[in-house]
């Protein structure tokens, strides 16, 4: 860390700063000005403790880190892509993977007839919530356990891969049974204690990107689980809210990016809730693949005009064929296999 000492302090205040300093565990290397001084602090400052506290003493004009917040997320601690292996099936690396289904497991009949149809287009992985985080108490909120039931009849039948929702710790044993990913949505992405929880079932986690979530936090929130001794994680860019108003969420494809050159994680890109529009879903797609995506998770819907939740974004059968359809060459141009 570097301490910057306020123009014209006195040589005893700045030592003073100094033995604080090394009391804090980190060794002092000032570098003397003509008018301002500053000094280096050595030491790891993931372990040790912050010294942003100095900022309290009336010397001390700036403090700032040097180091990285986030350690086991970081490409640095793990420099080639990492690769997740769910139950056999690899995401990550060159892998390109498909997850598809309906926002909300409503019935037996649209949950088969979705897995069926996003299977043969090329899926690998079925999305569907039975635990639903709706803006108002008076919407669906799912079919709870009911829905993972049928999830895991869907999996039977198709030998897809199931993703669902887990909203509370109270409920990451039973999700988790059933589910081979365990999705953490926007609105938990900074619910350390369900973080942590979810971390300890040793399923994957796809952990979503928070609606006002900074990269660094999102970075911070992956950080907590990696900790906790599960290192099967998948960053998920779902869209961050701004002004703009043609979009329900405006999808930070840049962060796609970022988060690939900052961590080994896998990054997939969720352009159904990033945008809210299923005319635009097609096209953020293919930006995700662009951008370095390694999966995608769109929203699937047999009857888009009848879904109990997010009907406005949802494609249906043929526009989700289409779009698998038209992203082949694209993968194919950036090395990735689908
Ligand atoms: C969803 O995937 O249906 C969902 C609720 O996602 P998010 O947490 O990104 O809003
Ligand atoms: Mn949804």
């Amino acid at each position: 860390m570097i301490v910057v000492i306020k123009p014209h302090t006195p040589r005893e205040a700045i030592e003073e700063v100094m033995r604080e300093v090394q009391r804090l565990g980190y060794e002092p290397r000032p570098i003397f000005g003509v008018e301002q001084t500053v000094i280096a602090a050595i030491g790891d400052e993931r372990t040790h403790h912050t010294l942003e506290s100095l900022r309290a003493m009336p010397q001390v004009e700036n403090v700032m880190r040097v180091q990285k917040r986030f350690k086991l997320v970081s490409r640095e601690s793990h420099e080639a892509d990492s690769v997740v292996n769910v139950d056999g099936l690899l995401i990550g690396g060159e892998n390109f993977t498909m997850m598809a289904g309906p926002c909300s497991v409503e019935s037996e009949e649209q949950l088969l007839s979705t897995a069926r149809a996003v299977k043969a287009a090329g899926a690998t992985v079925l999305r569907g919530g039975a635990y639903k985080p709706r803006t108002s108490p008076y919407e669906f909120q799912g079919l709870g356990k009911e829905g993972l039931r049928l999830l895991q009849l869907a999996k039977k039948e198709t030998g897809l891969k199931i993703i669902t929702e887990v909203l509370s710790e109270r409920d990451v044993e039973h999700v988790a049974a059933a589910a081979d990913i365990l999705q953490i949505g926007a609105r938990n992405a900074q619910n350390f204690q369900l973080l942590i929880e979810a971390a300890r079932s040793r399923k994957a986690i796809l952990l979503k990107r928070g609606m006002s979530q900074r990269i660094e936090e999102w970075l911070l929130a992956a950080e907590y689980i990696l900790s906790e001794g599960n290192p099967n994680v998948f960053l998920c860019e779902r869209g961050i809210r701004t002004f703009e108003t043609y979009t329900r969420n405006t999808l930070d494809l840049a962060a796609v990016a970022i988060a690939k050159k900052e961590s080994h994680l896998p990054v997939i890109v969720d352009p159904s809730q990033g945008c809210g529009r299923a005319d635009l879903v097609r096209m953020l797609c293919k930006g995700a693949v662009a951008m370095g995506a390694d999966g995608l998770l769109i929203e699937v819907h047999p009857n888009p005009a009848e879904a109990l939740s997010d009907g406005q974004q949802q494609v249906d059968f043929g526009g989700f064929e289409q779009l698998t359809k038209e992203l082949r060459p694209l993968l194919a141009a950036v090395g990735k296999k689908a």
